[in-house]
């Protein structure tokens, strides 16, 4: 019997032991609503085959209203691991039997890992960005002073929790419900002790999504990470006006499309270096294959099956 692209929660709860039936079995997924639109099976079978793993990575199509009956559906199934996506990832935070110290401050889980009866919860969407800055940008974080986009929304926070990990030098925090990106600076205070950056600027500050105060905040800053939503459709309007953007800024735009974005068009066309979405994509794939295998993840081919496939 062919392997199905999508299954649904009713296939995992009512015939858990269809996976292991198939050839490869089914033993890893992303679970998501929607999901059918994921690039992780691509990627992820490319690299169970490159090492030689008898397994096979789908997608389980999960309404929020099913997703605790899933989790706890996935060891009689014989699954290893599954990824989480919109809009799992905060309950499986909740879902999830142990939660690595990442995950607790980035509040979601994007990675679960089955022992035994146990799930364990990790998140690599942080650390997937911080590959994919360096690999892009021959850069470190650490040495970055970040303007962040979107900070309210779920990669927003898992990419501001990894500037805070790695004390980049300096994180201005901008969401457009300015309350969400203060609660986190809140937060994420203790991570940034010298308080004062020179020119007198807060290392860690939190702005309105206004072009006044972009624009002054730009003026000092490293590199722009759009984690917003928008940039998703091609019809979206670029996520600040271009007029901010300037050559030496690097802009990183999470959003990852087979095209470019408007934000990395202006970025060109100012002569700015920028990258897109597709290589925190990869790299947080790859982490999660290295939880599950405890070993390396073949990068390269993962990337040239991600490519394939766009
Ligand atoms: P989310 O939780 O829904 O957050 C959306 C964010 O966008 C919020 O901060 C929201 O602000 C902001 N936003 C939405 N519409 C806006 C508008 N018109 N003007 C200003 N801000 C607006 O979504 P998410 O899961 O964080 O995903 C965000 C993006 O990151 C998506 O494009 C997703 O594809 C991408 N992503 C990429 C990767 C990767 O591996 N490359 C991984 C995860 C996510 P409010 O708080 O005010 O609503």
């Amino acid at each position: 019997m062919a392997t199905p692209d999508i299954f649904s929660a009713e296939d995992l709860i009512s015939a858990p032991a269809l996976f292991m039936g198939f050839e490869p079995p089914v033993r890893l997924a992303v679970i998501g609503d929607p999901v059918a639109h994921s690039k992780s099976p691509s990627f992820q079978n490319a690299a169970l085959r490159a090492c030689g793993i008898e397994a096979s990575y789908s997608r389980l199509h999960v309404p929020p209203s099913r997703f605790t009956e899933v989790l706890r559906a996935l060891p009689a199934a014989g699954f290893l691991g599954v990824n989480v996506t919109i809009p799992h990832k905060g309950a499986a935070l909740a879902g999830v039997d142990v939660v690595d110290a990442g995950a607790r401050a980035s509040g979601s889980v994007n990675t679960i890992v089955v022992n035994g009866d146990k799930l364990h919860g990790f998140s690599t969407d942080g650390p997937g960005l911080s590959r994919a800055i360096r690999e892009e940008f021959s850069v470190d974080l650490r040495d970055l002073r970040v303007v962040l986009l979107g900070a309210g929304g779920g990669a927003g926070r898992a990419i501001a929790v990894q500037c805070a990990i790695e004390r980049c030098a300096r994180l201005v925090l901008v969401n457009r419900t300015l309350e969400k990106a203060r609660r986190l600076a809140a937060e994420l205070e203790p991570h940034f002790p010298s308080g004062r950056f020179s020119g007198g600027a807060d290392r860690l500050v939190a702005i309105p999504f206004e072009e006044a105060d972009l624009r002054r905040e730009l003026e000092n800053a490293d590199i722009v990470i759009n984690a917003t939503s928008i940039g998703m459709k091609p019809s979206d309007e670029s996520v600040i006006p271009a007029s901010l953007l300037t050559p030496n800024l690097l802009v990183y735009d999470a959003v990852y499309t087979s095209g470019g974005s408007r934000l990395l068009d202006d970025a060109a066309a100012v002569g700015a270096r920028g990258a897109n979405g597709l290589g925190m994509l990869l790299h947080q794939g790859a982490l999660a294959f290295e939880i599950w295998f405890n070993r390396p993840a073949p990068l390269e081919v993962m990337r040239k099956a991600l490519l394939a496939d766009l």
